[in-house]
């Protein structure tokens, strides 16, 4: 193990030199005193290499120049150089030669080492450098809130990061090296992205694309940028892929665009429903009239078919008035399960007159501020398209929750689901599939909903619908 150098320029330097050619010569004193002025640079030897190897090139030759004196004043005395023989003079000659040839060596071992382990600790430090950058950027993919892959030119997996996990419910690991026909996806999903890919590859030229995966439960929107890649001058290349989730975004606007056609309708309603309905009470009022005069008697059966369909034209108007959008609404606070409860008896007789069952399942909720009327109406128009949607004897489920403060109501039915080409016109009006609906039912519900600043949303299957009522 070599010895640790001490500092230079420094005056324990110094005197760790003379301590050691000191102790060299009470060495020689002690053990050595026979020697004489034979062999007299023996224990100055060690003792130079012994200072050069504590303080470098300089304190090897002060150790040097310090061992010359004490052999000559005292070994050997100045007044005995005269009587030398040639071969002591050739002895007294190398030690200057050979300490500086010592004390050198040692110095450049020194400089070796010390350059050695600078370049070793400048390494260490970029090492770390790297590390760091590299947990920067990792943490940086892997928290996008994109989903980003990375395929060979076989387009087989070489890299994903864990949005990518949770979008396709798959671990990278499983996937890495592998095709996307072989990691069990559907192919109407990846298809048209390798397609995509293929294309950027051959032009080597970024691809933007907006794909749309249809699931039986939703369609999902990805909008994709395909980034060849190539290493400089290599021949390996690569594809990075970037997808955004747009689904959210889409849905977004399909409500804002409900919501605006909603309010192209609530204003025509507000202007046109009023000067509709007061003709219509004129001619029920006309037709009432003429029933009771008996020269119109064998009329009769007729004039009470008219008034029958003008009653259901002027519900129809009742109902598409309460779409207009400024509506006065009568809020307060009160508990939505005693609104059910006031409403039930309704809706029992008429599941029971279908031979439907309605199940209350109504948890503690908090109060809250609304238009009890209109919150009925929700109820009716939605647990009314449920029993439509019911087969006979089917159940009718009406319940309320709480989810993290919010106020949640359901309505939820066993029918066969809302059919897809209609489910992101629910809410538009006049959207109906039965022979004799209004198509205005959902309509009302998203207008209260937006009046009480409330949410309508639907999850729909072949196995049932549940319409959910989220109050903020
Ligand atoms: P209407 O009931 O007069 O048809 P709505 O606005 O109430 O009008 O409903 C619009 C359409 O939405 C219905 O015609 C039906 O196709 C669909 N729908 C609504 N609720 C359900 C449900 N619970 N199950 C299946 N389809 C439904
Ligand atoms: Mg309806």
């Amino acid at each position: 193990m070599m010895l640790n150098r001490l500092p230079r320029r420094d005056w324990t330097n110094c005197l760790v030199t003379i301590v050691i050619v000191l102790a060299a010569c009470i060495v020689r004193e002690i053990f050595l005193n026979s020697l004489g002025r034979s062999l007299p640079y023996v224990t100055f030897y060690p003792a130079v290499t012994l200072a050069a190897i504590y303080g470098g090139f300089y304190a090897g030759i002060t150790a040097m120049l310090l061992s010359i004196m004490i052999t000559g004043f005292w070994i050997i005395g100045f007044n005995q150089l005269a009587t030398l023989s040639t071969t002591e003079w050739l002895v007294q000659a190398a030690f200057p030669l050979l300490c500086t040839i010592i004390s050198y060596a040692i110095e450049s071992l020194y400089r070796a080492r010390s350059h050695d382990q600078e370049k070793t600790k400048q390494l260490l430090e970029i090492n770390e450098e790297l590390i760091r950058q590299k947990q920067n950027y990792q943490s940086l993919v892997e928290n996008l809130p994109f989903i980003i892959t990375r395929f060979d030119e076989e387009l087989k997996f070489l890299y994903a990061n864990p949005a990518f996990e949770k979008m396709s419910n798959r671990k990278t690991a499983e996937v890495l090296g592998k095709r996307w026909n072989e990691i069990g996806a559907q192919s109407a999903m990846y298809e048209p992205l390798i397609s995509h890919c293929k294309t950027a590859l051959a032009t080597k030229k970024t691809v933007e694309c907006e794909i749309a995966h249809t699931a039986p439960d939703e369609t999902k929107y990805y909008h994709n940028v395909i980034i060849p890649e190539s290493e400089k001058g290599g021949i390996d290349h690569t594809v990075l892929v970037i997808t955004h989730d747009l689904t959210l975004q889409k849905q977004m606007q399909k409500e804002l665009l409900r919501l605006d056609r909603l309010n192209i309708i609530g204003e025509m309603a507000a202007s046109i429903g009023h000067e509709l309905r007061n003709p219509l009470t004129t001619v029920r009022g006309y037709l009432q009239f003429f029933t009771k005069k008996e020269k119109f008697a064998d009329y009769n059966e007729q004039f009470n078919t008219m008034i029958e369909e003008l009653d259901r034209a002027n519900s129809i108007i009742t109902e598409f008035l309460s779409l207009a959008k400024n509506k006065a609404v009568n809020m307060e606070c009160c508990n939505l399960n005693d609104n059910i409860h006031a409403i039930i008896p309704l809706l029992q007789a008429d599941a029971a007159h279908s031979k439907h069952t309605i199940k209350l399942e109504l948890s503690d909720i908090p109060n809250l501020t609304m238009d009890k009327k209109e919150i009925r109406q929700v109820l009716l128009n939605l647990v009314r398209n449920a029993i439509e949607a019911t087969p006979s004897g089917g159940t009718i489920t009406v319940k309320t929750e709480r989810i993290n403060q919010q106020v949640v109501l359901y309505v939820q039915d066993t029918g066969p689901g809302i059919p897809q080409d209609i489910i992101y016109k629910l809410g538009t009006p006049f959207v109906t599939t039965k022979d004799f609906g209004t198509g205005l039912g959902l309509s009302v519900c998203y207008r209260i909903a937006d009046r009480h600043n409330a949410k309508l949303e639907v999850e729909t299957s072949s196995n049932g619908t549940t319409f959910l009522l989220k109050f903020n």
